[in-house]
């Protein structure tokens, strides 16, 4: 009689709540340390491409002179290798994952004008050093 071995099981669920959630009326709970997608705090990016050479798709592509990092989400495998390079740690991996859609996009992040600005300054003054330093040289 297997329907009396299973009565038990059967009636007890009777009274307990569901297992599944009411997904997407109810926010879905992912575990921790769970992969999603890939987040940056772009004005802690230096623009030393690592994250892109790392990339295994060729998701991520970075335009020093624009000041702007650029990931094709769609093409993501959530590998987390570029988060594991990049020396600022200005990439982190979020929950959460890419909504779905008809056509592959990129979302480009761009630098504020400020860091931008410091960052100019700081590349003019490197080079008027090396130029000070050469002249130095050439003058022994
Ligand atoms: S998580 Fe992996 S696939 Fe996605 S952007 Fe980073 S390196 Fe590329
Ligand atoms: S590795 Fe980090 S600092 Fe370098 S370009 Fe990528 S996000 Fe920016």
């Amino acid at each position: 009689m297997a329907i009396l071995k299973f009565a038990p099981e059967a009636l007890s669920n009777l009274f307990k709540p569901p297992v599944t959630t009411a997904y997407p009326a109810k926010p879905a709970e992912y575990p921790e340390r769970s992969r999603g997608h890939i987040e940056i705090e772009i004005d802690d990016c230096i623009s030393c491409g690592l994250c892109a050479r790392a990339c295994p798709c060729g998701t991520i592509s970075v335009d020093r002179s624009a000041g702007t990092w650029t990931i094709d989400r769609y093409d993501c495998i959530a590998c987390g290798f570029c988060v594991v390079q990049c020396p600022k740690k200005c990439l982190t991996m979020v929950p959460g994952y890419q909504t779905p859609g008809g056509k592959k996009s990129s979302v480009t992040y761009q630098k504020s004008p400020e860091v931008l600005a410091a960052e100019a300054k700081k590349r003019e003054e490197a080079a008027a050093k090396a130029a000070a330093a050469k002249a130095a040289a050439a003058k022994e």
